[in-house]
C-alpha cells in the first residue's frame, strides 16, 4: 500500500497504523478507536515572571488509548508544542507501551515555552501550575507523566510534589522520572539511551560488526543522545559526528565524546566551542576543544544538523526532534542504518524513499523504548516501596529491549516488511488484543 504524505503530523502517524494492520490481528473496530484521542485537555497557566510581569503559557495533556493501562508519557517544554504534535507523540506512546509489552496506554504533554528563556523560578512556577491545571486528569491508575524535550528529573520533582500537595498525599508513582532521592529509580538517567544500544548491540550481532569499524553520527547530544553515544564510544565504535540545536562537529577518526559531554554540561555549544579554539598543536587528538583536525584536510569540521544526516556513515542516530528525515533530504540520507532514538524523526514520505533504498530504520516505538521501560519500573517500585540495584534494572531493560528487538527482526524478515511496519503490526496485535478482550462497547 502507497503511504501518502499529509501536512498534519497525527494524521500521518495514523497512516502508518493503516499500513501496519495488513499485517497484525485485529479487528477494524478497534483500529478505529485508535484513530481517535480518549481525551484531549488544553490549558492555560498564569505565570508571575520574576520582573513582576504576569505571562500566561498554553499547554496540553493529551491522552490517546488507556486499554492496556494507564496512558503514559512525557511533558515536553518547547516553543514549537502544537496539540497536532502532542496527539501524535501521545499515539506513538500507545505503540511503544504496546512494543514493550508493558502495562499501560499511551499519553502526552506539552507546554508551548522556550524553558531556555526561564530563571529557574519561573521553571518551577510553571512546572507547578501546569499540573494544578492537569491535577484532576492525571494519577498513578490512570496518567502517568514522565520528562521529554527539555524536562529533566528536577522538573519532576517539582511535578510530583506539587500533586502530592493538591491531593494531600504523598503519591510518587504519579510521575515517573524523578530525582533518585525522593523516589526515582536507578537506572532512569541514561535508559533511553541503553534501550537504543542494546538494540544496536543485536544488530551488532546479527551482522557481525566489529564495533571498530563502524561509523556513527548522533543528531542531538541531549539525555538519550549523549547516553547512547558514551555507551557505544565506550564499546569502541566511532563517534564521528555528534551536533546540538546550533550545529555539529564531525571528525573522520572519532569524537572524544566524555570530553564532548563535559563540555555540554557546561551549557556550551559544540560547534562554537569547537570553532572558536585556535589550532593547538595536538594533532589528531580528537578533543572536541581545539579544531586540530582543521589542519587535517578532509577530517574534522564544522557542520550544520542538515549536513549531519547526509554524512557517509554505518549508523545514524537521530535523536533530536520530530521531521528531520523528509521526502525533501532522504534521497542523500546514505546511512544503511538508521536508530530512531528521537521520536517521530522520519516522515511517511521519507519512509517510502529509505524503504526503496532498502535502509534498515529501526524504528522510535521500539528503538527508544527504553526511557518508558524503566518508567515502568520505577511505577511498580513507587508502589511497591521497593528498590531495586542499577544492576536489576540494566538486567530486565535488557531482557526486554532484547526480546522485543528480536521478535520484531524476525516478523520483519519472515512477512518481508520494513521494520517500522513489523514493529507496529507487533504492538497493534497486543493492542487488539486487549480491546478485544474488555469488550468493545466500552
Ligand atoms: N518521553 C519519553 C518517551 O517519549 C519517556 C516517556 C515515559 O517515560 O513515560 O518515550
Amino acid at each position: 500500500m502507497a503511504i501518502k504524505p499529509s501536512d498534519d503530523i497525527f494524521e500521518q502517524s495514523l497512516l502508518r497504523l493503516d499500513h501496519a494492520a495488513e499485517f497484525a490481528n485485529i479487528e477494524s473496530e478497534s483500529l478505529e478507536r485508535l484513530r481517535h484521542p480518549k481525551s484531549i485537555l488544553q490549558v492555560s497557566t498564569p505565570i508571575r515572571m520574576d520582573d513582576g510581569s504576569l505571562r500566561v503559557f498554553e499547554g496540553y495533556r493529551v491522552r490517546h488509548d488507556d486499554t492496556r493501562g494507564p496512558t503514559k508519557g512525557g511533558i515536553r517544554f518547547h516553543p514549537d508544542v502544537h496539540l497536532g504534535e502532542v496527539k501524535a507523540l501521545a499515539f506513538w506512546m500507545t505503540c511503544k507501551c504496546a512494543v514493550a509489552g508493558i502495562p499501560f496506554g499511551g499519553g502526552k504533554g506539552g507546554i508551548i515555552v522556550n524553558p531556555k528563556e526561564l530563571s529557574r523560578m519561573e521553571l518551577e512556577r510553571l512546572s507547578r501550575a501546569f499540573i494544578e491545571r492537569i491535577a484532576d486528569f492525571i494519577g498513578p491508575e490512570t496518567d502517568v507523566p514522565a520528562p521529554d524535550v527539555y524536562t529533566n528529573a528536577m522538573i519532576m520533582g517539582w511535578m510530583m510534589d506539587e500533586y502530592s500537595k493538591i491531593k494531600r498525599c504523598r503519591t510518587p508513582a504519579v510521575i515517573t522520572g524523578k530525582p533518585i532521592a525522593i523516589g526515582g529509580s536507578l537506572g532512569r538517567d541514561d535508559a533511553t539511551g541503553r534501550g537504543a544500544y542494546y538494540c544496536i548491540k543485536e544488530l551488532e550481532r546479527i551482522k557481525a560488526w566489529r564495533p571498530q569499524d563502524i561509523r556513527v553520527a548522533v543528531q542531538g547530544f541531549g539525555n538519550a543522545g549523549q547516553h547512547v553515544a558514551s555507551l557505544l564510544h565506550a564499546d569502541g565504535y566511532r563517534i564521528v559526528a555528534i551536533s546540538d540545536s546550533r550545529g555539529g562537529i564531525v571528525r573522520e577518526e572519532g569524537l572524544d565524546i566524555p570530553r564532548a559531554i563535559e563540555l555540554k554540561q557546561k551549557r556550551e555549544s559544540l560547534s562554537e566551542v569547537y570553532a572558536s579554539r585556535s589550532v593547538c598543536d595536538c594533532p589528531k587528538c580528537g578533543c572536541v576543544e581545539c579544531h586540530c583536525q582543521q589542519s587535517d584536510p578532509g577530517s574534522g569540521k564544522v557542520i550544520t544538523n542538515e549536513e549531519l544526516l547526509e554524512l557517509d556513515v554505518d549508523i545514524l542516530i537521530p535523536a533530536a526532534l520530530e521531521n528531520q528525515i523528509t521526502a525533501d533530504n532522504a534521497e542523500r540520507v546514505i546511512a544503511p542504518v538508521i536508530v530512531e532514538v528521537a521520536n517521530g524523526p522520519t516522515t511517511t514520505d521519507a519512509d517510502v524513499i529509505l524503504n526503496d533504498k532498502q535502509t534498515l530504520v529501526v524504528p522510535d516505538i521500539l528503538a527508544n523504548a527504553g526511557g518508558v521501560t524503566v518508567s515502568y519500573f520505577e511505577w511498580t517500585q513507587n508502589r511497591a516501596g521497593y528498590y531495586w540495584t542499577v544492576d536489576e534494572v540494566h538486567e530486565r531493560l535488557h531482557q526486554i529491549m532484547t526480546r522485543e528487538f528480536n521478535t520484531i527482526y524476525d516478523l520483519m524478515t519472515t512477512n518481508q516488511i520494513d521494520m517500522r511496519t513489523s514493529a507496529y503490526a507487533h504492538a497493534l496485535n497486543r493492542i487488539g488484543n486487549a480491546i478485544e478482550a474488555q469488550g468493545t462497547e466500552r
